[in-house]
């Protein structure tokens, strides 16, 4: 057993299970995936604890919780196409990675990117594929994904990435303002592909999406 897997335990019956957290395979492998490598050395002894923190560059890696979320809301059974937007920390890349066929990742800053890619390389996660730039734009040459999701925080619905949701698709993102926004799950449906249902997941606070569908820097 690695000396952080009680701490993993806790964190998953506490902070998700315990808030009503109920996909086994998402508890599962957030009991697996070693959070604690994808912080900075000096933040180690919190990997664990209840809240985002910093990974430089002015970004962060999303509270344990908030990846829990997204990620059931994407309904994930293992052979779905993902795209993520804002690889981060690589944290929930990874646990896409484990649920998931194939992970394409955009990021816009590149040494985020590259640290990204040397850990999910250490943990074996060769079916994630990491590009360096606007995800607005979303990743045309692999549409149409089963699952996007938006991991920094939208004025509006960005187009490019609904236009590449498939009929049955999950996409979650963060919509709103720039410091609070609104989780939204939108899902297309198989019968009728024009028409998209949109749930409310609640409240968040990410950081802001730059770019062609987001704010200026
Ligand atoms: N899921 C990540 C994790 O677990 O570490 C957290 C990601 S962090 C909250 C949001 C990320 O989105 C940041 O790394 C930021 O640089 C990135 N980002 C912001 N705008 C972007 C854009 N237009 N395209 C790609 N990445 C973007």
């Amino acid at each position: 057993m690695d000396r952080y897997k009680k701490q993993r335990i806790r964190m998953v019956e506490t902070q998700i299970r315990g808030r009503s957290i109920r996909d086994d395979r998402v508890l599962k492998v957030m009991e697996t995936v070693p959070r604690h490598l994808f912080v900075d050395e000096g933040l180690i002894n919190q990997a664990y604890s209840d809240n985002p923190l910093p990974i430089g560059e002015r970004q962060t890696i999303s509270q344990p919780y908030i990846v829990a979320l997204m990620t059931e809301a994407l309904e994930l059974k293992g052979m779905e196409r993902v795209l993520e937007i804002g690889t981060g920390s690589g944290y929930q890349t990874a646990i896409l990675a484990k649920l998931a066929d194939r992970v394409f990742s955009i990021e816009r800053v590149a040494v985020l990117a590259s640290r990204a890619r040397k850990i999910l390389d250490r943990l074996n996660c060769y079916n994630v594929a990491i590009r360096v730039g606007d995800g607005s734009y979303g990743w045309k040459e692999e549409a149409p994904f089963d699952a996007i999701i938006t991991t920094a925080a939208a004025p509006q619905f960005p187009q490019h990435l609904v236009a590449q949701l498939s009929p049955g698709g999950r996409m979650v993102v963060p919509v709103g303002g720039r410091d609070v926004q609104t989780l939204y799950k939108l899902t297309r449906s198989t019968e009728n592909p024009s028409e998209l249902k949109k749930e409310d997941l609640g409240g968040c606070r990410f950081v802001s999406l730059i770019g062609e569908s987001g704010w200026k820097e």
